[in-house]
């Protein structure tokens, strides 16, 4: 993963727009079939080149919903963020 939407996602869609590189689907989309929406870790660039910070976490109105996460075959990632910050699963806006 790169960031991770959890299972406090309120289906808002708000994030869905925002995304510069089409990561996120809604939950019409997950393929772990759960009802939120959902980040294809392999899409995901942590906004790295786009933006100062991850604009779905940004544009999110759930507070805790977006979350660092493994960075696994992501493309790009933040250098300045922690293992720590990345295992602990800390929402990306404190
Ligand atoms: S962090 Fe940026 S690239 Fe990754 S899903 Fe969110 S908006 Fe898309
Ligand atoms: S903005 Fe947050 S609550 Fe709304 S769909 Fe995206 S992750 Fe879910």
């Amino acid at each position: 993963m790169a960031v991770l939407i959890n299972d406090t996602c309120i289906n808002c869609g708000a994030c869905i727009d925002e995304c510069p590189v089409e990561a996120i689907v809604d939950e019409d989309d997950n393929p772990t079939g759960e009802e939120i929406y959902y980040v294809h870790s392999d899409k995901c660039v942590e906004c790295v080149s786009h933006h100062d910070e991850p604009a779905c976490a940004t544009a999110c109105p759930t507070e805790g919903c977006i979350t660092w996460s493994e960075i696994g075959e992501s493309p790009a990632h933040r250098e300045d963020i922690t293992s720590e910050q990345r295992s602990n699963k800390e929402p990306v806006v404190a």
